[in-house]
């Protein structure tokens, strides 16, 4: 089965990395600007976000990985002009292989300035009818969402537009309820599902798998490039249906991102 990864940043990772994932069937996947230095000006964020587009689509194309890219502002990194960055991003979105606005996200939600940067990027993927990722911290998870969730409807955006990454099975249920696409990812010093207990209880009752996407988020942080592809082959040993690990790990990403993979 070939897999489609949601959420990764594969300019901080080598091209052997690249290959390796090809390899274990990973043959699609989201690139998404993120803090990769400091970010202090909008000029450092749209370099950042050429390069993704250029360079590293060819660098994983090169190795066998169709990648797609997204773009935002991560709320860990806002720039001093970040409002003159966010007037940028609209034309950016429309080039070919820009299928997100993201990452984005809120760290503070008593922060103000995170809070408007990030409802103005939901405004943005609502006018412009793409997908927005919206990461949540690990620390005061559910006072984070909760905020997300009033900037959400405040916004007026579409559910299916909605990527919130990170949840529990908890919060997931609530943004499922809402209309909301749930993801989860393997970022291994806080992944809420481990492998050994991804059990298909876990799936079909915890999680709704027609509204989860699994990712690696792949980072500087991360070391095993291999760690999707590793549970899907956990989970076909859990006895987890093909046609239910078909959904999670391609046909939601696809129609998440609006993407025809034939
Ligand atoms: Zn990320």
């Amino acid at each position: 089965m070939h897999i489609f990864d949601t959420h990764l940043h594969v300019d901080v990772r080598s091209y052997n990395d690249l290959e390796a994932m090809v390899l274990a069937n990973v043959r699609w996947a989201v690139a998404l600007s993120h803090d990769v230095f400091k970010m202090s000006s909008k000029e450092v964020y749209l370099d950042h976000y050429d390069r993704l587009l250029r360079l590293e689509r060819e660098r994983a194309e090169k190795a066998g990985l169709k990648l797609f890219v997204g773009f935002g502002v991560h709320p860990g990194a806002i720039p001093h002009d970040v409002f003159e960055l966010l007037d940028y991003i609209p034309e950016l979105l429309s080039q070919d292989g820009v299928v997100a606005v993201g990452e984005t996200g809120l760290i503070d939600p008593n922060d103000k300035l995170q809070r408007e940067v990030l409802k103005a990027q939901v405004e943005m993927a609502r006018d412009c009818g793409k997908p927005i990722l919206i990461s949540t911290p690990y620390d005061h998870k559910k006072r984070v969402f909760n905020r997300v969730m009033k900037i959400l409807e405040e916004t007026d955006i579409p559910p299916q537009l909605v990527l919130i990454d990170h949840l529990d099975p908890n919060l997931s249920k609530e943004a499922v309820d809402a209309g909301y696409w749930t993801g989860v990812s393997l970022w291994p010093p806080y992944p809420f599902v481990q492998p050994e207990n991804l059990t298909p209880a876990l799936l079909f009752e915890e999680y709704d798998p027609d509204h989860l996407v699994i990712s690696s988020d792949l980072s500087s942080f991360s070391n095993d490039p291999l760690v999707l592809p590793k549970l899907v082959l956990y989970m076909e040993r859990k006895g987890v249906p093909p046609a239910v690990l078909e959904k999670i790990f391609r046909l939601n990403p696809a129609k998440l991102y609006k993407l025809n993979l034939a």
